[in-house]
């Protein structure tokens, strides 16, 4: 219990096995294209379930790749959750499209299939599904809508290995599927991403793009195409093993947070505690709570933060960012995103959190909560 002390609001769980594959692979002297990054992507391909798994160095290079693959261009939508990191619609200015925003569904927070037919004009190219907070996204809805209007699906999987729709796993659904590894993710590299296919064109696709356009079989000066260097270093590549290897018990440890979460916050009033979707299964990458409408997030935030405890109101609605503002986008374009931006709140999260620490932060929750009614 640290009374007192401060609560981040993520922390990685790394430890002995990472300190020893990255000590294997100073020791070996091959800090990059060495065996360490090939093991990285066969343990994880084994992990997800695909044939293979195309290691980059992080988490948005992985969406560029995937959306620049998918034949996105100039003039061209891709259609994408505006309840997202920012890099789930820049992926497509990056290719010179223009993202269009779809609502999201109240309860799961992901796209609404029906918001995203919708959304489709004679421009759209592709689709970029997000699974958000770790909860998969209906990845059936939209591959079929994308199959009857000719269009890619690139799964934004980023806060989702690990994660479980009816059953199967979160990047085995026929899509390019991209995850990520920043230090606040389920699992981490320090700064680092992964693509994973089925499609062995595509796999070498990936390996070409982010190793500067190279082929395979050429020489080490021979580019074949525009490409860049998103590759991922061997020094991060033997962390992500020690993860791949660890994530079951990394997973396990994250979801009994969760659920003393759920717990505690069974008799609050004035919040929701993260949905639950019948035959899903949630990979638990952060706790964002919801506040009834009308409360003072800002406040409760204050109040929290005042005794040592992180929180974020998390997350902003891409499209009311300013760079995005700035494209003309405005209020009022997508109201349940809208609404549910404006009152999610995550808490602190992370595999390990003291249970006295959770006890600790609740209690201030419903302090600060009561003092705002
Ligand atoms: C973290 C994240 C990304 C980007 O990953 P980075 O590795 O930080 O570049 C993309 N999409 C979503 C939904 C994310 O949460």
């Amino acid at each position: 219990m640290t009374v007192g002390t401060s609560i981040p609001l993520a922390k990685p769980s790394v430890g002995p096995r990472e300190e020893e594959l990255v000590l294997e692979v100073m020791r070996s002297g091959i800090l990059s294209l060495g065996p360490m990054g090939r093991r990285f992507e066969e343990a994880f391909a084994a992990y997800v379930g695909t044939e293979h798994a195309c290691a980059v160095s992080s988490g948005t290079a992985g969406l560029h790749l995937a959306v620049r693959l998918a034949g996105v261009g100039p003039g061209d939508e891709v259609i994408t959750s505006p309840f997202s990191f920012v890099a789930s619609a820049n992926c497509a200015l990056y290719e010179g499209a223009t993202p269009v925003f779809a609502d999201i569904d109240p309860v799961s927070l992901n796209l609404d299939p029906a918001a995203v037919e919708a959304a489709i004009s004679p421009r759209t190219k592709a689709v970029v599904a997000v699974h958000i907070f770790g909860l998969p996204c209906d990845i059936e809805a939209i591959n079929a809508l994308a199959a009857r209007h000719g269009l890619a699906v690139v799964e934004d999987a980023a806060e989702a290995v690990g994660a479980r729709r009816r059953g199967r796993m979160v990047g085995t659904h026929g899509n390019p599927a991209v995850f990520a590894f920043y230090p606040n993710k389920q699992m981490t590299t320090g700064e680092g991403g992964m693509v994973t296919t089925d499609d062995p064109e595509l796999h070498a696709q990936l390996k070409s793009l982010s190793n500067q356009g190279r082929s395979d079989a050429g020489d080490w000066l021979e580019h074949d195409r525009l490409g860049w260097n998103y590759r991922l270093d061997d020094v991060s590549a033997a962390i992500g093993l020690g993860q791949v290897e660890r994530l079951d018990e990394i997973l396990a440890a994250r979801a009994a947070v969760a659920d003393r979460y759920g717990e505690l916050l069974r008799s609050t009033a004035g919040v929701t505690p993260p949905a639950v979707v019948d035959g899903d299964e949630r990979s638990w990458f952060v706790y964002p709570v919801l506040l009834d409408p009308g409360v003072d997030r800002n406040a409760v935030m204050a109040q929290l933060q005042g005794e040592g405890i992180a929180c974020k109101p998390y997350l902003p609605a891409i499209h009311l960012q300013p760079f995005y503002r700035a494209r003309g986008h405005r209020p009022g374009e997508l109201p349940v995103c809208e609404s549910v931006s404006a009152r999610s709140l995550a808490l602190p999260f992370f595999a390990g959190l003291d249970a006295d620490d959770q006890a600790r932060v609740v209690d201030a929750l419903r302090r600060a909560l009561d003092a705002v009614a």
